[in-house]
């Protein structure tokens, strides 16, 4: 069995692995890094591929794979959430970069029309190879999910994007192996601290909500689409925030998706009750009218790079009695870093010093140092812990640990080919 790495494992995005065995491929994963153009992951032969692994729908794991399918038709392996939830994020990728992309939203239905849609826990096996296929949930995200691949008497598992703590909206990871893997590839996003605790967090983030809103200001949470504009409402709903909730865009259709999709999250029945509460607007003259209230916004784009947030902070910043809650990770060179860090708008034409407060809030769906720790002592046997999906800080730290628990460890590069004797 070979090992191939298509993508970028020293960045946070562009995930891509190949596995070769017996003389047959498959590959898990195939996202993009989110600049501008977008980098894609190094190409590979659709014909020569037996199989494509989506782990979950975040671009940087699936903005890539309708490229696959431009002249060819594999098997599609993954969960009905990220079949759902893929097709609302490839059409808005392909709305916002599509002059980028090789490939068209006809490609991506072509891909969808090859879909197997799998469930936690089963065995899957690729047609016409040797290859076995299981998924254990990652906790994620809703639907996501880590892969193990049996072929040739090895074992691997692919840990994609990894959350062991538990949130609102989801279960935490299913982290009870019962074999021994040869090789574990693991992500390191937080390999390098730790989040604070998850009680106070929520706590503060409610608190400070109020204070916005007991002021007469109106509070703007920028937040991702898929699963974080859903955890924000059920905090604040759990924790007794009673006031007006405006929920826009995307974070719509994605909250439609999940409770579509009611066995992939925690609790469907408060998600169905918290937004039923929701004021649901699409339209301008909405939107207009509700930054003149004093309610809490949650609107796409987390870091403010497009989406409806885009409109309302513009309405929003000049005011101090406003409030501008960053609730997840801001990447460097975006308009959501530039304000964190300067204090400062910068979005479409407009540039300007925010007057608004603005605070930051750690909520992340990723595990931490403690929790990848925890993740890597539950492992039994020897297996070779690869690390990736971490900027160097992330994946040193997981080295450091893996180390301290007695594994060997490699850290591969973009194109790496590792090969088992
Ligand atoms: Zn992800
Ligand atoms: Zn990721």
């Amino acid at each position: 069995m070979k090992i191939k790495f298509l993508g970028s494992p020293e960045v946070v995005g562009r995930a891509a692995v190949l596995v070769n065995s017996g003389g047959k491929n498959i590959i898990m994963d195939y996202g993009v890094e989110m600049t501008r153009p977008p980098k894609f992951p190094i190409s590979f032969p659709p014909k020569d591929l037996n199989a494509l692994i989506l782990t979950h729908a975040h671009l940087d794991h699936i903005g890539a794979s309708p490229y696959l399918y431009v002249s060819w038709g594999m098997p599609l392996y993954l969960t009905k959430p990220t079949l759902e939830l893929a097709d609302v994020l490839i059409k808005d990728f392909i709305k916002l970069s599509g002059e980028y992309l090789p490939y068209e939203y006809i490609d991506y239905t072509y891909m969808a029309q090859n879909a197997e849609l799998v469930d936690y826990r089963k065995e899957y096996s690729v047609p016409s190879t040797d290859f076995k296929l299981e998924f254990r949930d990652a906790g994620h995200i809703p639907g996501s999910a880590q892969v193990i691949v049996t072929s040739e008497g090895k074992r691997i598992l692919y840990t994609s994007d990894l959350n062991t703590y538990e949130t609102r909206l989801q279960k935490p990871a299913d982290i009870n192996f019962e074999d021994e893997f040869d090789m574990v590839i693991i992500e390191s996003t937080y390999g390098y601290k730790d989040h604070p605790k998850r009680a106070n967090l929520e706590k503060s983030f409610v608190e400070k909500v109020k204070e916005v809103i007991e002021d007469k200001g109106t509070v703007l949470v920028p937040a991702f689409a898929v699963a974080r504009s859903q955890e924000i409402l059920l905090v604040l709903r759990s924790r007794g925030f009673d006031g007006k909730i405006v929920m826009d865009g995307m974070a719509l259709e994605v909250t439609e998706i999940l409770l579509r999709n009611r066995q992939y999250i925690k609790s469907p029945r408060s998600l169905k009750r918290a937004f039923g509460r929701v004021k649901k607007v699409r339209r301008w003259k909405e939107r207009k009218k509700v930054v003149k209230e004093s309610c809490v916004i949650i609107a796409p784009a987390g870091m403010l790079g497009g989406g409806a947030a885009v409109f309302y902070i513009s309405k929003l910043y000049k005011n101090p009695k406003n409030g501008i809650f960053l609730v997840g990770y801001q990447a460097p060179g975006t308009p959501g870093r530039t304000l964190l860090e300067e204090g400062v708008v910068q979005v479409a034409d407009l540039t300007g010093k925010t007057k608004a407060k603005k605070y930051y809030f750690e909520f992340s769906s990723h595990t931490d140092r403690s929790g990848l720790k925890n993740f890597l002592s539950q492992l039994s046997g020897d297996p070779i812990i690869t690390i990736v999906h971490g900027e160097e800080e992330g994946r040193l730290g997981v080295k450091e640990i893996a180390e301290e628990l007695g594994f060997k460890t490699y850290l591969p590069v973009t194109g790496d080919l590792y090969v088992f004797d």
